[in-house]
């Protein structure tokens, strides 16, 4: 009997943690609810040839896998909108959310370009997943993808990881 309680005592602790466990939340998740990277991240051909311009593809164009048609766009993080432009030569239709990384623990900066339509304003707060905006191909770009680029201040980056490694130091002292 006290075996049986035991055990039902145990089970109802288990299942309470897995119910209640939050689905894991990444601090920065990707903009197409399916993707395929069509052009990664990287040093392109020219620079690596030894020609004296830097071409460097600052982002990841990424693409839908199933269809072209009415692709949403979905922010990658909690933010708010700094810049919303409708003509910007490179990006075209384009987005950039300012947010707090709660990994990180610094602002990190999420853009998105060549849309088709965009679907907020400047100045709003967006939440993960919510749609910003339609995949396009405006601005520089041979077909519809979005460009995703994560950026950051390097400033903030090294003060984080300094804040960070101190902090760890510290705990590793007690
Ligand atoms: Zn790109």
């Amino acid at each position: 009997m006290r075996k049986v309680v035991l055990t039902s005592v145990l089970l109802s602790i288990l299942l309470t943690t897995l119910v209640s466990q939050p689905a894991p939340k990444f601090s920065i998740d990707l903009p197409l609810a399916r993707y395929k990277v069509s052009s990664p991240f990287g040093f392109r051909a020219p620079f690596m040839g030894g020609y004296d311009n830097l071409t460097v593809h600052k982002g990841v164009d990424l693409i839908d896998p199933d269809t072209k048609k009415n692709v949403q766009v979905l922010a990658a993080i909690d933010g708010v909108v700094v810049v919303r432009a409708l003509r910007d030569p490179l990006y075209g239709k384009c987005v950039l959310l300012k947010s707090w990384d709660p990994v990180l623990q610094m602002n990190v900066y999420t853009l998105y370009g060549h849309m088709s339509l965009l679907k907020v304003r400047l100045g709003q707060h967006v939440t993960q997943g919510q749609t910003i905006g339609i995949e396009g191909s405006t601005g520089v770009s041979t077909g519809p993808h979005v460009h995703f680029e994560v950026l950051f201040d390097p400033m903030e980056y090294i003060s984080a990881i300094r804040m960070r490694y101190a902090l760890d130091n510290w705990a590793g002292l007690h």
